[in-house]
């Protein structure tokens, strides 16, 4: 043997890959040792066997049917896939490549031949295909479709699903710029032109827009979210734009439709909440007089009989009081009507305030009553003193109601510091008859009671517990629940409360002047919305010895001014409801029928707008611009009251 058949015959033995020979009717002559790898055999145990006996009954027939014509016409063939059993009986994919063997005399003997192992290979390709087909039935499914635009050439190409997108059978035309922006709502297309020239000029590579198109054939409008890219040349040129394009139609329209559901429920609730704060507010206007005829009354002489009939109608009376103020609260906070204002919170001083207002009812039940201020509690804090009292007031309220015997407790902790804020826990916890677990939700809900409100038993409309959360929720925080039957419960008002970085607590109150001499005690109606200034203004006057009366806005000002005697009126202009120039100018229409003036000064913050004389053309008889001093204040009663 040459050197080179020496060479020949080494790189055929060690092949990984199979080389064989065989006879015209396909049985093997020679089988090199790679069938080891391929199949599993010995070279020597296929000696004589059948190429087609190494495939199953199916595939041999498959597989003659491609053989057989080529070996008929003596053909060499070239990657034949054909599937093979190893000898374990596993399939092996393998591809064959032969060509025919003849001998001397020219007459064909067989083929010879090469044998490759692809399993491999074809399970890489299956799984590229599958996995294409997948992306291309995910992309129909989710309605995404692709494009490339060729700047330099002007040209765009669309796949399959852009062209369903908008309308047009897959391919049916060549897809062009024209096409496209055709397509294009025309109310959407200076979007749409601005986002992809403005991109290609901001030299910004990626853009996202969502617009309208409408289908040319159906005239129907479709909503389309579109990504896209510009690819630059090394001189930041654009050459090409690649982008997709999706449908969002439905979830377009369930989204409007939600938005518009959404907002219709608002309105109907806002409707609600102003229906019930005017209806509660027109109620409250005679239930004043009733209440203040029926303290009146008790002055008077009266049968037993008849004291006890009065005192019907003033607990009646004064029940239906809290009942409506607790409706106007609720449907307040419905018409989102309920302000919260930033003023100064003192804690100490609030609960102070709230336990004293509660002594009589905590003595009448024996219960005793325990406060405690953590020392990591800043003393001065800023929020709204009036809700967190209304809050708590609810809670204590509620605690004394539901307790026959015990204690019940006030204590305020700091569960989170900041910089500027903190998050305190108040809670309210009694040893009262508790709530079962699987009422503390419920108990929050509007009307909700544990004992139905007809038992008599215990009084009350099941509102306050609704308010207090609401109202715990317009200032940031909550009111939760620890409550267990039997043994007591335990309300926690989480409420965060900004930090005061000054220390201005309990600034003393202005020296008061001493009454002059000539000026008479004098019955005043303070309208003032501010409780800061309610507590000044009112202190200085009463240290004067006039009688004051407040109003929180000029609604309820007017409503006063209806049923009682005022000397002097001190109007503030900016507050809630109806402001003080509008009140103003109601109350000196209706001067004419009483034939008296009533003088009325007007209380201002509004430097700038404030000059005297614009006021006093108006109609006011005094102004007093904020903030002003007891002097001030003196001057100017002086000035405007007669005599
Ligand atoms: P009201 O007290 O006017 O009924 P609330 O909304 O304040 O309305 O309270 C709702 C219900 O929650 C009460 O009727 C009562 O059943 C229950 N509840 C509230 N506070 C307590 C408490 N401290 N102990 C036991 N039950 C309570």
């Amino acid at each position: 043997m040459s050197n080179v058949e020496e060479r020949f015959r080494k790189m055929v033995e060690d092949s990984q890959d199979w080389f064989w020979e065989f006879d015209e009717n396909a049985n093997f002559t020679y089988v090199s040792p790679g069938i080891r790898n391929l199949l599993g055999y010995e070279p020597e145990e296929l000696i004589g066997v059948n190429a087609f006996d190494l495939m199953d009954a199916d595939e041999a027939q498959r597989v003659r049917r491609h053989f057989d014509p080529i070996a008929k016409k003596y053909l060499p063939f070239k990657n034949l896939e054909n599937v093979n059993i190893h000898k374990d009986g596993y399939k092996v994919v393998i591809e064959s490549s032969g060509t025919p063997i003849f001998d001397k005399a020219g007459r064909f003997r067989g083929y010879r031949g090469i044998d490759r192992d692809i399993t491999e290979r074809k399970a890489t390709e299956e799984a590229l295909r599958q996995s294409q087909a997948n992306l291309y039935e995910a992309k129909h499914m989710a309605k995404v479709g692709s494009w490339q635009f060729d700047i330099e050439n002007n040209r765009l190409t669309w796949s399959d699903e852009t062209y369903r997108i908008f309308g047009f059978k897959p391919q049916s035309f060549d897809a062009n710029y024209e096409a496209f922006f055709d397509a294009v709502h025309p109310d959407d297309r200076a979007l749409v032109s601005d986002a992809y020239s403005g991109s290609i000029r901001h030299g910004q590579n990626d853009y996202e827009i969502e617009h309208r198109i409408i289908r040319k054939e159906t005239g129907e409008v479709r909503y389309v979210h579109e990504k896209c890219r510009h690819e630059r040349d090394a001189s930041g040129k654009a050459v090409q734009s690649i982008g997709m394009v999706q449908d969002i139609t439905e979830r377009k329209v369930t989204e409007m439709a939600l938005l518009a559901a959404t907002q219709a429920a608002e309105a109907a609730n806002r409707a609600k909440g102003l229906f019930l704060a005017k209806v509660s507010h027109e109620i409250r206007t005679p239930l004043t007089t009733i209440v203040g005829f029926g303290e009146l009354l008790e002055d008077a002489e009266l049968t037993s009989e008849h004291r006890k009939y009065l005192a019907a109608i003033n607990a009646a009376s004064n029940t239906l009081s809290l009942l409506i103020n607790d409706i106007l609260d609720l449907s307040k906070i419905d018409a989102g009507e309920l302000v919260i204002r930033l003023e100064d919170v003192h804690l100490p001083n609030l609960i102070d305030k709230l336990a004293k207002s509660q002594e009589l009812q905590i003595a009448k039940h024996s219960l005793s009553l325990h406060v405690s201020i953590d020392a990591d509690v800043p003393d001065l804090l800023v929020g709204d003193p009036l809700r967190i009292q209304q809050v708590l007031h609810n809670l204590l309220g509620n605690a004394i109601k539901f307790t026959a015997q015990g204690a019940i407790s006030i204590d305020v902790s700091v569960l989170e510091e900041g910089a500027s804020r903190v998050l305190l826990d108040i809670s309210v916890t009694d040893t009262g008859i508790g709530i079962a677990a699987e009422l503390h939700e419920r108990i929050f809900e509007p009307f909700a009671q544990v004992f139905d409100a007809n038992s008599r038993h215990y009084s009350g409309s099941g509102l306050g517990l609704s308010i207090s959360r609401s109202l715990a929720g317009l200032m940031g925080g909550t009111v939760e629940l620890e409550s267990q039957v039997g043994t007591g419960s335990a309300f926690h008002l989480l409420i965060p409360l900004q930090k005061k970085t000054v220390d201005i607590s309990e600034k003393p109150l202005p020296e008061i002047e001493p009454i002059s001499g000539s000026m008479p005690a004098l019955n005043i109606l303070l309208v003032e919305d501010n409780q800061i200034n309610i507590q000044f203004i009112k202190t200085v006057l009463e240290n004067l010895g006039h009688k004051v009366m407040t109003a929180e806005n000029g609604k309820v000002a007017l409503d006063y001014l209806n049923t009682n005697v005022f000397d002097l009126v001190l109007m503030d202009i900016e507050m809630p409801v109806i402001n003080g120039i509008d009140t103003l100018k109601t109350l000196r229409e209706l001067e004419p029928l009483s034939g008296k003036h009533l003088t009325v000064i007007a209380l201002t913050a509004y430097a700038l707008m404030g000059d005297r004389e614009k006021y006093l053309k108006m109609g006011f008889d005094g102004f007093l611009k904020k903030p002003f001093t007891t002097r001030e204040l003196v001057n100017e009663l002086i000035r405007v009251v007669p005599g």
